[in-house]
């Protein structure tokens, strides 16, 4: 095999390795904690906040509602056992048992308000939980995609490695060192010629040109310097 055909064929395995590698950051990079999840745990945690809250407001409304129904009975009692004769008394005490039973009604209105909003507070939690379970699904489903595809990228990479030093070993070491500038300055050192032009720069090469490449020798393009590859 000639030089240059070996050279292309070393151009060719640092393309794959170079399209590998950027796969394999690409992949890599998504390998983490999801935002969106993040963002559904945290909404999780703020509804169950608000719905223990309710909860606590429920409990106390529902303790006042006892306390107040604890007075009435009490003042009632007074009010029909017979012993206060005083009407003026009298008419103090009922003027209060009917203040503590508005105060009341107001109360369990505020209750069942309450646990309207509880009711929904809840419903909440249940879709948020669910919604969180699903994407945690779907996170820890592709982040294992993920593994798999950076360990086969790795393994390729490392296949390509090894074929890249096989054809490194049998090229003189000052043509590789051509090839390494080339691709360093034009990003690609070899260009296939194609209906007499360098594929490179797209400019037509001269008669003598043509009849060394198809000579098999290394001839570089006299316009942009790479190295000529008649396939
Ligand atoms: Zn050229």
């Amino acid at each position: 095999m000639s030089v240059v055909n070996q050279l292309y064929q070393l151009q060719e395995v640092d393309m794959e390795v170079e399209s590998n590698e950027q796969a394999l950051r690409r992949k890599t990079s998504q390998l983490g904690e999801s935002q969106e999840v993040v963002r559904v745990r945290t909404e999780l945690s703020s509804q169950h906040q608000r719905l223990d809250e309710l909860k606590r407001q429920q409990l106390s409304a529902e303790w006042e509602i006892d306390d107040l129904t604890t007075k009435i009975t009490t003042l009632e009692q007074k009010l029909y056992d017979g012993r206060i004769k005083n009407p003026k008394e009298l008419a103090n005490l009922q003027h209060e048992v009917d203040g503590l039973k508005a105060r009341r009604d107001q109360m369990e209105d505020k209750a069942l308000e309450i646990m309207d909003q509880t009711e929904l507070a809840e419903a909440g939690v249940a879709n948020t939980s669910s919604e969180l379970k699903r994407l945690e699904g779907e996170w820890h489903h592709q982040q294992q995609g993920l593994t798999i595809d950076i360990e086969q990228l790795k393994a390729v990479l490392s296949d390509l490695e090894q074929k890249r030093q096989l054809i490194l070993a049998r090229i003189d070491p000052q043509i590789v060192s051509l090839y390494q500038e080339l691709k360093r300055q034009k990003g690609t050192a070899v260009a296939k010629v194609d209906q007499g032009m360098c594929r490179g720069c797209r400019i037509s090469l001269s008669t003598s040109e043509l009849q060394w490449v198809r000579g098999g020798s290394l001839v570089r393009c006299g316009s942009c310097g790479r190295i000529l590859f008649l396939a």
